[in-house]
């Protein structure tokens, strides 16, 4: 059996607790794990000294732009492909030289990948029949984990019998049955319409709940599957980890210009900062003084200095819209607006702000039109200093 013979042998390990995780034997760990595809002069370094430690229980979501590395990094840690150096290690046992099947994890992918001419009960009882489980137990466990997706009246159909949402559920269940003690997830939900997509999210959370031991490793490059399931997520970029955090500090405190737009769309408003005194900063856009909310240096940051180039990091909500001329605002020109139902994403030419444009997102249909005048204002409890770097 594949088993996790570190769990077994250190059984006083408790389970993280949503945003705290236990690292005294993470379930996942990468190891300074690198990975070139192709040789010499041809080779694109796909992941590059990549670390990462994922405790019991918890969800790592990996998010970054196409190409970033993160299928990679899964399929390091899947066996799928080699590391050109690093290790690779569940629990605390090194895997990076061990054949896939070998290593009990259980993968899901974008395209399914379900066998086309097996029923769905046999795809689920895959891996297995490959693992060896007696016969006798194999139908219960396949019961169990049709159940565990809501698919039990569909054992017998063929994957092209069912829908996209239905294969992957079934995808999921194939991968749930060896009882992984780690579950990979490629972008499983990318292939779904948006509906669908939204409802699946739901149901991987509840998943997620049902199974507090299970340590997930969770693909995306959509910020709000991320923020919706992940305990921490790890920003890729460039084939290289480059910030990670619980998805709440990464949200609010984004520690780079690039994590705080690719979690969620900001103003980066190029500022100097003029003096920090606790979490409260004093910063200057073009000349005008703004306060700030400055992150502490001690959760990763760096230290603030009078006259260092930084961003103002404003989401588009905590944008105020003001009368023109009112006390502490910016004069501003609006660019456009579109109406998104609940919200109206209004994008402002500020007149201080030479080319950098400032998206506010107002609720209602707002129907101001292009040239209004307006005054800005950027609160400062929803304003965070972001190192320019
Ligand atoms: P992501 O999953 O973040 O989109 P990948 O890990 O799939 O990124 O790919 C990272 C980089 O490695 C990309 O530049 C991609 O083109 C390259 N790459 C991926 N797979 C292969 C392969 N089998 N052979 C050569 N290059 C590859
Ligand atoms: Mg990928």
């Amino acid at each position: 059996m594949s088993g996790t013979p570190a769990r077994r042998a250190q059984p006083s390990h408790t389970t993280a607790v949503r945003g705290v995780t236990d690292f005294s034997a993470p379930a996942i760990t990468f190891d300074r794990v690198t990975v070139g595809y192709g040789r010499g002069k041809g080779v694109t370094h796909a992941l590059i000294d990549f670390n990462l430690r994922v405790g019991r229980g918890e969800t790592v979501a990996l998010l970054g732009p196409s190409g970033s590395g993160k299928s990679t990094a899964l399929k390091a840690l899947a066996g799928f492909v080699r590391p050109t150096s690093g290790s690779v290690r569940l629990g605390s046992r090194d895997v990076t030289d061990l054949p896939p099947a070998k290593r009990g994890i259980g993968v899901v992918v974008q395209s399914y990948a379900l066998f086309p001419h097996m029923r769905v009960a046999d795809n689920v009882a895959f891996g297995l029949r490959s693992q060896r489980v007696p016969r006798a137990q194999i139908g219960a466990r396949v019961a169990e984990a049709l159940d565990m997706v809501g698919m039990s009246a569909y054992g017998k159909r063929l994957p092209r019998e069912l829908s996209g949402g239905q294969q992957q559920r079934i995808a999921i269940a194939r991968a749930l049955a060896i009882r992984p003690s780690v579950l990979l997830l490629d972008e499983p939900l990318a292939a779904l319409d948006a509906q669908l997509r939204e409802s699946m999210l739901g149901e991987l959370a509840g998943l997620r709940a049902a199974l507090p031991d299970t340590a997930m490793l969770y693909v995306t490059h959509d910020q709000s599957e991320a923020l919706a399931l992940a305990d921490r997520i790890a920003v890729m970029r460039n084939s290289r980890l480059a910030d990670i955090d619980t998805a709440e500090n990464l949200w609010k405190r984004p520690p780079s210009s690039f994590t705080a737009e690719f979690l969620g769309g900001a103003n980066l408003l190029p500022c100097t900062v003029t003096r920090v005194i606790g979490t409260s900063a004093l910063v200057s856009i073009g000349g005008v003084p703004v306060t700030a909310t400055a992150p502490q240096p001690d959760i990763g940051h760096v230290e603030w200095e009078s006259d260092l180039p930084a961003f103002l990091c404003v989401r588009p909500h905590a944008v105020t819209l003001t009368a023109p001329g009112a006390r502490g605002s910016f004069s501003a020109r609006i660019v456009s607006t579109v109406w998104r139902g609940s919200t109206t994403r209004i994008t402002l030419a500020v007149d201080d702000f030479e080319g950098v444009q400032v998206d506010a997102d107002v609720s209602g249909h707002d129907q101001r039109g292009p040239g209004t005048v307006v005054g800005v204002q950027f609160p400062s409890d929803g304003s965070v200093l972001v190192p320019a770097t």
